[in-house]
């Protein structure tokens, strides 16, 4: 939320999107179904009876506003991302999407979520006192509209005085190199997320920063599938999903990066 229009509002953009998405022909499916329909392409299963292409929405770090619409002070009263969507959910172009279901994904660790919220009072990036609470997460669940999933246990802030990792890492997480440093970023996030969902969250891992690398695509993620409890996952590579993707790498188009206007997102989908 740095402005009120399109290009400076993630909110705004969302309400113009999701009607949008729909007239180029797009289904909105929750990141689970995505995850299934992909799944089911690799392995050469029919697709799925819906036939139309299908897009998943998600948003990342979990600010409250995600699901609380709030009084931001100078650009004034913000719809939230799920009042977007039920708005959408009860127009006339909304009844044609019924499995719309967005994904956001959280930070686990409540001192790192603190020091967040201190830190960026002002700006693109501005947070409210309290505005990284997590006493939301379990309502979006039970409005069916949102899902809540893994961003890690502290995102590796540059802002945080001490971060979950060996060396101390900040700001990049391709230094989540071994299984002591993977297990305190995604499984201790994990079990933090499931316990304040009552074990609701679904399976999936949004890597910050989009950074990964080669031992949590080909080691930590398929070798502990069981014990961590994640199914898939998605980095910030800007372009469609194909099925000659890794499920631990599955790309997103980023909103204000990928595409700043309607007709670039139009466009996008249409050579998706
Ligand atoms: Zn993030």
């Amino acid at each position: 939320m740095a402005g009120a229009d399109y290009a400076s509002n993630d909110h705004v953009a969302l309400k113009t999107d999701l009607p949008l998405i729909g007239d180029a022909g797009y289904h909105i499916v929750s990141l689970a179904e995505l995850v299934d329909r992909f799944r089911a392409e690799q392995s050469g299963r029919p697709a799925h009876s819906h036939g139309a292409r299908c897009v998943a929405i998600t948003f990342d770090d979990g600010p409250e506003y995600d699901a609380v619409d709030c009084l931001h002070p100078t650009l004034g009263p913000q719809r939230s991302f799920l009042g977007t969507l039920q708005d959408f959910a009860q127009s006339p172009a909304g009844r044609g999407q019924a499995d719309i279901c967005a994904t956001s994904f959280v930070i686990a660790c409540p001192a790192a979520r603190k020091v967040m919220e201190d830190t960026t009072r002002s700006g693109p990036y501005y947070l409210h006192a309290g505005a990284m609470n997590d006493d939301w997460w379990s309502g979006a669940i039970d409005s069916g509209l949102m899902a809540i999933a893994n961003h890690s246990w502290d995102h590796l802030h540059p802002a945080l005085p001490r971060v979950a990792h060996s060396r101390q890492a900040r700001a990049d997480f391709t230094q989540v190199d071994n299984q002591g440093d993977a297990d305190a970023q995604i499984l201790d996030a994990a079990r933090y997320i499931a316990g304040r969902t009552n074990g609701r969250a679904v399976p999936f891992f949004a890597y910050p920063f989009g950074h990964y690398n080669r031992f949590l695509v080909e080691e930590y993620f398929p070798d502990n599938r069981s014990r961590v409890g994640i199914e898939a996952a998605v980095t910030v590579d800007g372009r469609p999903v194909r099925t000659t993707d890794s499920i631990w790498t599955l790309p997103r188009f980023s909103c204000g990066y990928n595409w700043t206007t309607p007709a670039e997102l139009l466009e996008l989908l249409k050579n998706a």
